[in-house]
């Protein structure tokens, strides 16, 4: 974990390298996102508009995403992926007198390389380092621009691991063999909507495969132990806290700048959508508990979430009502003897909620139910 594995420092190779990847990347997301609902966002909830904070025109806009300011010396880079898949996550960067701080790796060099370039339209301080908020591809992915541009990559320090783990043998594995679990779960299927799940399901599987193969990992260099949080962060005139929570991952860290009441959220924040709760190390009674801080926040917070339009506190609480309802759900599926396998596949978006975006049924509500039944001790 001391240095970047296996990554390219030479500019041209690295470059070569970004646009091969791109290619084998984009190609692959046409299918990933088959598999899955995508509606087109907007970079800003409703409640931001005409807020002084928040500027309403971007810096740069690329259409797959784009850069505006959220606060002095703080910026939010907002995907739009059914514009383009170089960037998928959302990002930022802050900018102090002294040095700057990236956030995300994203899910490929040229999404990383988007970002960086969007930080220098507005400064040419050094780049203290790049952090990801969590493991997961579309936030990891890109990591290799950094490594190749001499950035230090900040993360939790399970991230490494996780990368491997989840990413790193997928790589070593024929596709067969990755896949037959899922295809015996559609195969095993009892009612049509399981089956469609089972599909959804195997759909992604297919298309992380080919994502994990068609990129070279880099892991972070720079871990960051949770118990040594919160750590502040001075960047010269202005001042950052990496916070830990519990909730999305199992590695989530995110950034706040307490002063201007401004959070920079990683995936324990999904704006406009519903929770995607599919790691073995998502939590939902956690997620729900961190939630719980973040609506403790001044009520002008800005998040910049992992997905989704820049929110504020109207969010949240829409957002605890999401897992609100799955929690009741799931109980009462549960207290009519629901067994578990079914359940999952049982979860009714309801009135209240219609609007809000899944961004695949088997990543969000289907995992939290499971997880749920597994903390009553159900079968
Ligand atoms: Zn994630």
């Amino acid at each position: 974990m001391e240095k970047f594995h296996a990554v390219e420092r030479h500019r041209n190779l690295s470059n070569a390298f970004s646009r091969r990847s791109f290619i084998a990347t984009a190609s692959s997301f046409g299918a990933f996102y088959a598999a899955a609902q995508l509606v087109p966002l907007p970079a800003l909830a409703a409640e931001f508009a005409g807020d002084s904070r928040v500027s309403q025109t971007p810096i740069i806009d690329k259409g797959f995403a784009s850069v505006r300011k959220v606060g002095d010396g703080l910026f939010a880079t907002i995907s739009d992926p059914s514009k383009g898949l170089q960037t998928m996550c959302n990002g930022g960067f802050l900018v102090g007198k002294d040095s700057a701080l990236l956030l995300e790796g994203f899910v490929s060099p040229p999404g990383a390389a988007f970002q960086m370039d969007a930080l220098r339209l507005v400064s040419q301080v050094p780049v203290k380092g790049a952090l990801d908020t969590h493991y997961h591809f579309d936030h990891s992915l890109g990591n290799s621009y950094y490594g190749a541009n001499g950035i230090p990559v900040w993360a939790h320090a399970g991230v490494a691991s996780r990368m491997v783990t989840e990413y790193g043998t997928l790589q070593g594995k024929e596709k067969s063999e990755v896949l037959a679990p899922f295809e015996k779960r559609v195969s095993e299927a009892k009612t049509e909507l399981a089956k469609k799940h089972a599909q959804e399901r195997l759909g992604i599987a297919g298309n992380m495969y080919q994502m994990s193969g068609a990129n070279l990992l880099a892991l972070p260099n720079h871990p960051i132990d949770p118990a040594m949080l919160p750590m502040k962060i001075d960047l010269g005139g202005l001042a950052a806290v990496v916070e830990s929570y519990p909730g999305h991952s199992g590695t989530d860290i995110l950034v706040r700048v307490p002063e201007q009441n401004v959070v920079y959220a990683g995936d324990l924040l999904f704006s406009s959508s519903y929770p995607v709760l599919f790691d073995s190390q998502a939590t939902v009674r956690g997620w729900m508990t961190t939630l719980k801080t973040f609506a403790s926040w001044d009520k002008d917070t800005v998040f910049v979430p992992g997905h989704g339009p820049i929110c504020g506190q109207d969010w949240i609480a829409k957002f605890r009502e999401v897992f609100d309802d799955i929690v009741e759900q799931a109980e009462k599926l549960h207290k009519a003897g629901v067994p578990a396998s079914d359940a999952a596949d049982q979860y009714v978006v309801p009135e209240k909620l219609k609007g809000v975006g899944m961004y695949a049924y088997t990543f969000t509500v289907g995992p939290a139910i499971t997880k749920l039944y597994a903390e009553w001790g159900a079968k």
